[in-house]
């Protein structure tokens, strides 16, 4: 038994065997197979070698490449290929050492490639680029068959990888994928909020765990804990199992707050609205009892089609979500493409600082035309309920100035074609740069509405990376920092009379509900799973002991301090679910 720890990023508890997806880019670690798996391993790295010649004799062949030297490439490729004692070498380790096809193609080549490269004749030592480009051709046959295994499951896994990116765990068929653990991620990374949306139950920030595990492995994810178990002891078995039970009675009983109103027990009412990625979760949002739409990220249609949806892609999406809310607000948020958002063919240079870059509303001012045409669509969309347009990523006025004179010249567009539209439909911001926060008070004469972005926010006044494991310690919306900012935000808008949420996953944790609504935090924008847990959370307390509670914090100087406090004042009122 191997118990690992991590960060919890999606709750519930998933027992299954695992599926371990490999990546291309990153080093492919050591991974056991069984004696009765040799030959089908051994059949892989042929198989591999078969694609690879075919893969390179159809580019050889291409009448693209007139390009004498780089035929010639190839064929240099082709012949290493062919050489039946470098394969046989690689399928013997295989054999011998009983591991996976993957790590044995990259050892080998890798060695070799080294070799190589230490010989003293240039000609031969530049052969080593060549291996690494093999080695990547092969690896990216056996990994890519693996990653498709996932588009065709048919038993129950759980996903367990270096990392995945969020549009893959999009893609996750939750009939089939259990949980999912990574090494990588926080818990506001995407792939993390994917999941937590998704209610796939998760665990980022693993040390090593791709390389402890084998096919015949059970593995337990507790993504309430944030701990991942390879082969568990018959005892911790059992207890697992009643874990999962337990949990699914505590869900099956916060789903009966369904329909019952978020007020405090001394009935000031709370507003919860769901953070969705897709139209298709718009019906989860109603089913845990959320209100309306606080965050619709846009981006997922783009990123997870691969190509620049169009006009009517647009339109199809917002009208499926606004038909769930008759009335109710549907905040749709333009495209915050970039960080680790990215879509393939995104006409975005390598950066080497992205999630400072080109991104989100700069991406979207630099880019007019994809940028008008999501605002025709939404504009479009807004006849048909309460739809409001968000911008992310504000950093200055003239931003959104920019961006609001372009959602005029849409609505001019459509007037000259006598297209229907709402010309008075609200536009707001998302605070998640510390600039916005601290000018505030000038955005609120400029916009109808605030949504507080808790997981950039944090990112940015922290300077910690929300994706990367090795700060995730640093990153906390318990910082003083954070808080102290958050404060000023909601007194600037409450001064200038437009409309605030929180939709930062801060607002998904019942540990800081009493926290935002002592801060004076009457909107809530959350993933869909969490919304009963949170609802519970506020029909227990009353505004004075909320009140209370925030100026007690207000007075603490350390995160750990902060935390400790709210987590203590949590179990106190909530203690099942903890
Ligand atoms: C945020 O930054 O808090 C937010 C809600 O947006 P995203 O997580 O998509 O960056
Ligand atoms: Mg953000």
């Amino acid at each position: 038994m191997e118990i690992k720890k991590g960060i919890a990023v999606s709750p519930g508890i998933a027992i299954s065997k695992p599926l371990v997806i490999d990546s291309r880019d990153y080093r492919i670690p050591r991974r056991p197979i069984l004696p009765a798996q040799r030959d089908a391993e051994v059949k892989r790295v042929r198989e591999a070698f078969a694609a690879g010649i075919v893969e390179l004799t159809e580019l050889e062949t291409s009448s693209d490449i007139r390009e004498r030297n780089i035929k010639d490439i190839f064929a240099v490729h082709l012949s290493f290929l062919r050489d039946r004692s470098f394969r046989k070498k690689i399928t013997d380790f295989v054999s011998s050492e009983l591991t996976t096809a993957e790590y044995a193609v990259s050892t080998i080549l890798r060695e070799s490639a080294v070799q190589l490269a230490s010989v003293d004749d240039p000609y031969i030592s530049q052969r080593a680029a060549d291996i690494y480009d093999i080695e990547r051709r092969l690896l990216t046959q056996l990994v890519g068959k693996a990653a498709q295994e996932v588009d065709q499951l048919d038993r129950e896994v759980v996903i367990i990888a270096h990392d995945l990116s969020p549009t893959q765990t999009a893609g996750f068929d939750r009939n089939f994928v259990k949980g999912m653990a990574t090494e990588a991620g926080g818990r506001t990374s995407h792939t993390a909020i994917v999941a937590r949306c998704l209610a796939i139950p998760a665990v980022v920030a693993l040390d090593d765990m791709t390389s402890s595990i084998t096919t015949e492995s059970t593995v337990v994810i507790d993504g309430n804990r944030g701990i991942v178990i390879v082969d568990p002891d018959e005892e911790t078995l059992a207890q697992y199992e009643q874990y999962a039970i337990d949990f699914g009675k505590l869900e099956t009983k916060l789903d009966a707050l369904r329909d019952k109103p978020a007020v405090t027990r001394d009935g000031v009412e709370i507003r919860l609205f769901g953070n969705i990625e897709f139209p298709s979760e718009a019906v989860h949002v109603k089913d845990k009892g959320g209100c309306g739409i606080g965050l619709y990220r846009s981006e997922f249609l783009y990123l997870y089609s691969g190509t620049e949806p169009t006009e009517q892609d647009h339109y199809e999406a917002y009208s499926e979500t606004v038909k769930h809310f008759a009335g109710e607000p549907v905040v749709i948020r333009t495209m915050d493409l970039g960080g680790d958002k990215l879509p393939q063919n995104a006409n975005v240079g390598v950066e080497a600082n992205p999630v400072l870059g080109l991104r989100s509303i700069r991406y979207c001012l630099q880019n007019l035309t994809l940028f008008k045409t999501q605002i025709r669509a939404i504009l479009r969309a807004s006849i048909l309920g309460d739809v409001r347009i968000m911008l992310p990523m504000i950093t200055n006025l003239q931003e959104l100035r920019q961006a609001k004179m372009i959602i005029r010249d849409v609505m001019e567009d459509l007037d000259e074609y006598a297209v229907e539209y709402n010309p008075s439909i609200p536009v707001g911001i998302m605070i998640e740069t510390p600039s916005a926060a601290l000018m505030a008070s000038l955005f609120a004469n400029d916009c109808d509405f605030f949504s507080v972005g808790t997981n950039d926010l944090i990112q940015y006044t922290l300077a910690v990376d929300r994706g990367n494991e090795r700060v995730s310690s640093l990153y906390s919306a318990a910082d003083p920092a954070v808080l102290r900012l958050i404060r000023g935000v909601i007194h600037d808008a409450h001064k200038g009379k437009i409309g605030l949420s929180v939709c930062g996953e801060v607002a998904s944790e019942p540990e800081f509900t009493m926290l935002l609504l002592g801060m004076g935090v009457r909107t809530l924008s959350l993933a869909p799973p969490m919304i009963p847990e949170v609802k519970q959370m506020i029909r227990s307390v009353n505004i004075d002991e909320c009140n209370a509670l925030a100026r007690k914090v207000a007075t603490m100087d350390s995160q750990r301090q902060i935390k400790n406090y709210l987590r203590d004042k949590a179990i106190k009122i909530l203690p099942e679910a903890y």
